[in-house]
């Protein structure tokens, strides 16, 4: 069983979609689909509630309207035959009727996720109008059906596996499914979903559900780069990277992948493809247990960072002093990236300020609070870069003009992690790409 996943971009015109149409029947693995909402449309359907929340019906009508344009537009040239044009019409219909009812009824944070999966629903079900029409046998497998999150909001791993089994076991005749990225059902069985971006999530749990062998998620770059192509001139593809280094480039910035999505075909062990639809041969990125080499392979950046200083001489020989403070952010379930310590003080830093005020008054009994913000984190990684003897040479070497706020090093094998000024940004990974890759 093979997993591909086509992001907005990649099912966002008709033309494209008849692409992934021509790729998902190359060969006659069994597989299964994963399809995430027209480019735009989560975000105008995001548009839509917020108009919706405010009671601003009069721009919600005119974004629906704009978007049911945008949708039989759309249509005219996805399918060609009458009754193909009058099935796309009638999903069309009936999907923007639902959002012309919730006008007229009061905003929920349950409407909120009912509107947020119209997306990946109407997409899933043009696409499927237009395999029919070329007559290419498949099913829809509604996500809603086998896709879910626990009371915390996580995927409840077991019940996916099992109603997922159950639904291919009832239809094993059949070698080719699409369903739905991004939505799912929560705790309360209302419609809900796995945050933005979250299709990349949901295609690797339904590999490792289903013990696939590859989880390939096709986008419209080739693969995972060394570098941020949208800052410095020359970037590469990496052909192969760990899960843990995967993990480190999407959580500390590498756009390409979402950085959740990486854990449920790690714990199956299930190769996960990066690869673009715009060049379908070349070879992309292959995610897998193994690095394949040693040494740096890719920087990325993470923007938005807050640094968090307590200085306190109580912290001299005391012990516990560290779970206090980090209990201070568990309670606002609010993540720490990155941590530094000293005898008399540790660094912190955050990227999520929801509970930042809060936070500060619980700390504050601990000693002296400083804030810092406006960081970004820069992420070296690559297999083994802590036993690759140069690499930190190399990277002080090249960033010698640079004033660097935090280091941490050592906490794994495959990353470094620096703490520097935004506005130090670009020219940092202009230097990193020339002093750790010669480019
Ligand atoms: N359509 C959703 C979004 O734009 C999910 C996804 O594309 O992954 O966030
Ligand atoms: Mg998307």
């Amino acid at each position: 069983m093979k997993i591909m996943k086509f992001g907005g971009t990649s099912v966002g015109k008709p033309e494209r979609m008849h692409e992934v149409a021509q790729l998902i029947t190359k060969d006659a693995t069994p597989k299964i689909v994963v399809l995430s909402a027209l480019s735009g449309t989560t975000n105008s359907l995001v548009e839509i509630s917020n108009y919706l929340s405010t009671g601003n019906r009069i721009s919600a009508k005119a974004s629906i309207d704009k978007l049911e344009a945008h949708y039989r537009k759309f249509i005219t040239e996805l399918v060609k035959g009458e009754n193909f044009q009058s099935k796309a019409n009638s999903i069309v219909t009936e999907h923007f009727e639902f959002l012309n009812i919730i006008l007229r009824i009061s905003f929920s944070d349950a409407l909120n996720k009912d509107i947020l999966a119209q997306g990946e629903l109407m997409s899933t079900k043009l696409f499927c109008v237009y395999l029919e029409e070329k007559g290419i046998d498949h099913l829809l497998l509604p996500a809603l059906e086998f896709m879910s999150i626990d009371a915390n909001e996580e995927p409840a791993f077991t019940s996916i596996q099992t109603k997922l089994h159950a639904l291919l076991q009832h239809h094993s005749d059949k070698k080719l499914f699409i369903t739905q990225g991004y939505i799912c059902k929560n705790a309360k069985g209302e419609v809900d979903n796995l945050k933005r971006g979250g299709s990349d999530y949901t295609a690797s749990l339904i590999a490792a559900a289903a013990n696939a062998d590859v989880c390939e998620i096709w986008t419209d770059i080739d693969g995972m780069h060394n570098n941020d192509p949208r800052v410095v001139d020359k970037t590469m593809a990496i052909e192969q990277l760990s899960f843990e280094e995967a993990a480190e480039l999407a959580y500390f910035g590498a756009k390409i992948l979402h950085p959740t999505c990486i854990w449920p075909a790690q714990q199956e062990n299930v190769p996960v493809k990066l690869l673009n639809t715009m060049e379908p041969d070349a070879a992309g990125t292959t995610i897998t247990k193994e690095a394949g080499s040693v040494g740096v392979k890719a920087v990325a950046a993470k923007d938005g960072i807050i640094a968090i200083r307590i200085k306190s001489s109580r912290m001299l020989l005391a012990y516990g002093f560290l779970r206090k403070v980090f209990e201070v952010f568990e309670k606002y379930k609010t993540s720490i990236d990155m941590v530094t310590t000293s005898e008399v003080a540790v660094s912190v830093t955050i990227d999520n300020d929801t509970f930042l005020n809060d936070i500060i008054k619980e700390l504050e009994p601990f000693g002296i609070i400083e804030i810092d913000k406006n960081n970004t984190i820069i992420s070296i990684v690559g297999n083994e870069i802590a036993e690759t003897k140069d690499v930190m040479k190399r990277m002080f070497d090249a960033l010698e003009p640079i004033p660097v706020r935090m280091v941490s090093y050592g906490g794994s094998h495959h990353n470094i992690s620096l703490l520097i000024d935004s506005q130090y940004k670009r020219e940092v990974l202009q230097l990193l790409n020339k002093g750790l890759f010669g480019l």
